[in-house]
């Protein structure tokens, strides 16, 4: 816990965390050395974490990186995070994330951007480490902490993780409690792990799943020892490659890390198969209906009474508008729009209505897949490396959205996706491979995950 508050203040340049909490910190490694000193001690006993800033911590501040929350301190505690301490992981602080989780490069921020501790060589320009998850990413990279906590509604747990040379898992929908988590599309969030290897996502992953009832989504099935399917055989398993996938100007270092990626699971024994996911090309769309959708109805609650800042007028509705005008970023304002916009009378089934079909048909391409005995997919983490910081996004969001392109299929399914390091580009970047599977079968991605790592 030392090495790595220590580790921290030598490395606030990144912008990973927007709280430190030593104090607290050090009270619970002591707690954890008094356990094990017992001959007690959980799982993580004493193995210090980074929380991103959307799990409610009871006590510290928590502000999904939105001035709207101002310096909101819950008191209540998120159970993904209860769980975690109840297995003795360590408290090391807050970490920077998109506002509300909207964005794919951590430029969203109220707090500004993180900066990736990766460069392209010989070059000093400042990267992004992906989003939205960029602070929990960035700090494991940096080894400002042993492991972080994230969140992926479109990629924000995978994407990031690829852009850093780290190892992301969003489980199946339903896995971990959303409770006490900041919510931004309900029926596409899930929270996982990021970390430094696959064994430490798995043990991780361990402490954080499992059925709450106080979130109705959560799913009421035994948690697995994940750690014991690392090393498991892979022999026989058939790995589908989806030609959906195969973008037009794709850079050819992803093709052909992906088609190393295969290779080494046929050397493991896996065999390789063609599999179609029709239905690729609407993700994107409709995941930009479906997501500021729902964005659109969970940020109604923001309206200056309940939590942290507020702005006042001359009446209750003008306290309402001036509150929201200055407390949301110009991204959550766009969703805000947009989802409100497909929500309303004579828009609905034209776009929302529809968008709902689509992520029915995509679900189906991939139930087709695994009727076919296919038992993991394995694609590309993200269409590039980590860009520049300011390079993207500017005039035209869209490009931004791209960047989802292989994740945010997997939300709309809910699936679990796993995205593992797997080579450097020609600037000696990290690049990560995905690997998708069926539901509730993170153990088979797990096993497959450690051959490619
Ligand atoms: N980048 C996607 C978005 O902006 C996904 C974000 C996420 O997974 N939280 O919506």
């Amino acid at each position: 816990t030392d090495a790595h508050l220590n580790a921290i203040e030598a490395a606030r340049v990144l912008n990973a965390y927007v709280l430190e909490t030593p104090d607290q910190a050090r009270q619970m490694a002591q707690a954890a050395d008094a356990q094990i000193a017992k001959g007690g001690g959980g799982p993580l006993a004493g193995i210090p974490l980074g929380i991103k800033d959307l799990f409610a911590t009871k006590g510290e501040r928590t502000t999904a990186c939105s001035k709207i929350l101002g310096d909101f301190t819950p008191t209540y505690e998120s159970t993904v995070t209860t769980q975690l301490w109840r297995d003795g992981a360590v408290l090391l602080g807050k970490l920077n994330n998109d506002e509300f989780a909207m964005g794919s490069s951590n430029e969203t921020s109220c707090f500004g951007p993180v900066v990736n501790p990766w460069r392209r060589a010989g070059s000093d320009a400042k990267l992004v480490p992906g989003g939205s998850s960029g602070g929990s990413a960035a700090a494991v990279a940096a080894g400002l902490c042993l492991g972080a906590t994230a969140t992926d509604t479109g990629g924000s747990i995978r994407q990031p993780a690829a852009f850093t040379g780290t190892v992301g898992i969003k489980p199946t929908y339903g896995r971990c409690s959303r409770w006490g988590i900041v919510a931004f599309a309900s029926s596409l969030d899930q929270a996982g792990p990021i970390a430094r290897t696959v064994r430490d996502s798995a043990i991780l992953l361990r402490s954080m799943a499992g059925h709450d009832p106080k979130d109705t989504t959560s799913v009421d099935r035994p948690v697995p020892n994940y750690e014991s399917a690392i090393g498991g055989s892979v022999k026989g398993m058939k790995i589908g490659i989806p030609k959906e996938y195969r973008l037009d100007g794709m850079p050819a270092e992803i093709e052909k890390l992906w088609s190393q990626g295969a290779e080494w699971l046929k050397a493991a024994g896996a065999e390789l198969v063609e599999v179609s996911l029709p239905h690729t090309k609407y993700a994107l769309p409709a995941y930009y209906i479906v997501a500021p959708a729902e964005a659109s109805s969970n940020l109604a609650r923001y309206d200056g009474v309940r939590y942290g800042a507020r702005v006042s007028g001359r009446n209750i509705v003008e306290m309402y508008e001036n509150t929201r005008a200055a407390g949301f970023g110009a991204e959550v304002k766009r969703r805000i729009m947009i989802g409100t916009y497909v929500l309303s009378a004579g828009y609905y089934d034209a776009y929302y209505l529809r968008a709902q079909k689509v992520r029915t048909l995509i679900k189906r391409d991939f139930e087709q897949c695994f009727d076919q005995g296919v038992s993991a997919i394995l694609t590309p983490a993200t269409p590039s490396a980590a860009f520049g910081v300011g390079e993207k996004g500017g005039a035209d969001p869209v490009e931004m959205y791209l960047n989802d392109i292989f994740t945010v299929t997997v939300n709309m399914a809910g699936l679990p996706g796993i995205a593992v390091p797997a080579g450097r580009d020609s600037q000696g970047l990290p690049l990560g491979l995905q690997l998708i599977g069926r539901p509730f079968d993170e153990e088979t991605l797990f096993s497959l995950g450690e051959v490619i790592e």
